[in-house]
């Protein structure tokens, strides 16, 4: 039996998505998201993944015990989501071995976050796989080959400054601002058979996929970063009706129609002991025993993401992410842009998964602070 199992996630911004880094700083806008410190691109850190999951996936439980009256001393939400420690009348985290979420998700005993359990299921950052960007020819879906690596594709010849498009066209085409000569990658059709494995869950997937537009790694940061959705807002005197002096301030945050990837790292629960017991935790019966288990308990909070949203702004129209596929993380394949488009390298089994592989440093970006990953465990 496996100690653990890999699960692949790739989830579609139904709204944009703002993650913020819980702080002003110098710069473009007031309140700015989490971004990887080295490539500069946005992401979702995955300490924010695990705590939304988790008070969702309580949620989850809750309703359906509410719904079938198990005996249970004391509710999984809100007592098992939420921080943990006891606090007026919050009891706290059960840290029980037969309760789901606790076991999934782990728990801290103690204000010194002492004699705790670390959770069976881990959560990667989720990256950006496909950003939409506006061109004169209408939207385009933007990747990268540091992008295309989080579902197994190792991408290469894409090295120019230029677009790479399925075929040729005699304009350059512009990317936002920026305006690129058109190169073809000879082994497109690759890269959208295996994105469309991902999508297919979608109403109408050909939307996405016959406006894909692959870049080098080095220009993905700018274009992503130059294309955020900022807003504006104010806070309004009920009194006057006018705005408040001094109470502007503007926020960024992914675009709708951005499409994530994340992997959730199931371990087996036969591993692990809780002050001495063996995990005994149940969901419908069903003793969580092997990976596959602490993956479907995960699985319940994706029809929350879905409605509730991840991250700030969510009075706002904000947050909502549907997840569009989830399941074992697939074997790696090459694509070589500049090889003939018949001939393809196969896929090789990879014992490796996509995320293990560190993205590569991008050049020029001017700001260099700490974008500073933030613990944003419970917010909604
Ligand atoms: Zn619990």
């Amino acid at each position: 039996m496996a100690g653990y199992q890999k699960f692949l996630h790739v989830g579609l911004a139904l709204d944009p998505i703002h993650v913020g880094t819980g702080g002003a700083r110098l710069g473009r806008v007031d309140l700015t998201i989490v971004r990887d410190p080295v490539t500069r691109v946005p992401k979702i850190p995955g300490s924010s993944l695990a705590g939304v999951y988790r008070t969702y996936v309580a949620m989850a439980l809750e309703e359906q015990r509410s719904q079938q009256n198990p005996q249970r001393s004391r509710p999984y939400y809100p007592d098992c989501a939420g921080l943990g420690q006891p606090r007026g009348d919050y009891l706290g985290h059960c840290a029980q071995p037969d309760c789901p979420v606790c076991t999934v998700f782990g728990f801290a005993r103690g204000r010194d976050q002492s004699g705790g359990f670390a959770g069976l299921a881990a959560f990667t950052d989720a990256h950006v796989l496909l950003f939409p960007v506006p061109t004169r020819q209408g939207p385009r879906w933007i990747t990268c080959p540091d992008a295309l690596r989080l579902i197994g594709l190792e991408v290469q010849g894409v090295d120019k400054n230029a677009v790479y498009l399925k075929s040729a066209q005699n304009n350059p085409l512009n990317l936002g601002w920026l305006l690129l000569p058109v190169e073809i990658c000879k082994q497109f059709q690759h890269i959208v058979d295996r994105l469309r494995t991902f999508l297919k869950s979608l109403k109408n997937p050909e939307h996405i996929l016959n406006r894909l537009a692959l870049i080098p790694d080095h220009l993905f940061s700018h274009i992503v970063n130059s294309n955020l959705e900022v807003r504006t807002s104010v806070a309004i005197n009920p009194a006057t009706g006018a705005a408040e002096e001094q109470a502007l301030f503007s926020y960024e945050a992914l675009p709708r129609g951005t499409v994530l990837a994340w992997e959730i790292i199931a371990k087996n629960p036969k591993h692990f002991r809780i002050e001495g017991k063996e995990i005994s935790a149940k969901v419908n019966g069903d003793k969580i025993d092997d990976p596959e288990k602490v993956f479907k308990v995960t699985q319940k909070a994706h029809e929350y993401l879905e409605h509730l949203g991840i991250g700030g702004m969510g009075t706002r129209g904000m947050g909502r992410l549907k997840v569009l596929s989830d399941g074992q993380s697939p074997s790696t394949q090459s694509v070589d842009c500049g090889a003939s488009s018949t001939s393809t390298t196969g896929p090789s089994a990879s014992a490796t998964g996509p995320s293990s592989s560190a993205p590569a440093p991008s050049t020029g970006d001017t700001a260099a602070s700490s974008s500073g990953t933030t613990e944003q465990g419970g917010e909604q």
